[in-house]
């Protein structure tokens, strides 16, 4: 899942100054999760922006706005209403938000009303929790399940810094340290052979930016 906040409603209003009709596209999965771009925040940013004198042609909520298929759908579905308007504000992240505009033929100013802040699980709570880095060369297998390059506010490889104090992240003392944890899982599993020797430097080319990934169409 992917973690967005809304942005302060005065910050979007300012991406609006030179517009007066506008359209909004949230999103039914990770945006309505975070309540930052579900159909009470898209309504309560309609009244927003209406209040402020703004004419809000209409808006959208598909399930997931990062799909060009969907985003599509909403286009031909809300033809009239976006034709009527000069601007889109997107309630989802940062890949949603590129999708609306990715999408758009009518080439209208696609305003972001939300940032990105990370990827996450979603735990019993209900709480987001950072757990995956997206390294491209997972190493999970060899941590008992716990990742020290997202976990480890320094991504060390090859055991704790000098700064651990009583199992405690030196950046943090409020959170156990990473290599603590993952030595008293492999412990527990009677793996620690898999941290005996050094694991290599990581393959930062597996992390160059901007990734893609082309899947093989199978032959009909
Ligand atoms: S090692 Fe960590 S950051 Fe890399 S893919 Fe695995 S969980 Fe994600
Ligand atoms: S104390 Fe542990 S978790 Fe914190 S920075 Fe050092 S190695 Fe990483």
């Amino acid at each position: 899942m992917i973690i967005t906040k809304q942005k302060k409603f005065e910050d979007i209003l300012n991406n609006l100054k030179e517009v007066s009709r506008v359209f909004i596209v949230g999103c039914g999965e990770c945006a309505t999760t975070c309540k930052s771009g579900g159909e009470a925040e898209v309504l309560e940013l309609k009244k927003q922006l209406e209040q402020q004198g703004k004419n809000v042609t209409g808006f959208a909520i598909p399930k997931a706005p990062c799909v060009a298929a969907q985003m599509k759908t909403v286009f031909a579905q809300n033809r009239s209403a976006l034709k009527n308007s000069q601007a889109i504000v997107v309630l989802a992240c940062g890949l949603g938000t590129q999708s609306v505009k990715a999408n758009d033929r009518l080439e209208l100013f696609v305003v972001p009303g939300c940032d990105t802040l990370f990827g996450a699980v979603v735990d019993a709570e209900g709480n987001f929790k950072e757990v995956c880095s997206a390294c491209g060369e997972c190493i999970l297998d060899l941590t008992g399940g716990i990742c020290p390059i997202t976990c480890c506010p320094k991504g060390l490889l090859n055991g704790p810094c000098g700064g651990v104090n009583k199992g405690k992240c030196e950046v943090d003392k409020e959170r156990d340290c990473a290599w603590v944890l993952i030595y008293k899982e492999l412990e527990k599993k009677g793996k620690l052979s898999n941290i005996r020797s050094p694991h290599p430097a990581k393959d930062y080319s597996k992390t160059v930016k901007p990734h893609k990934l082309i899947l093989e169409k199978k032959n009909a």
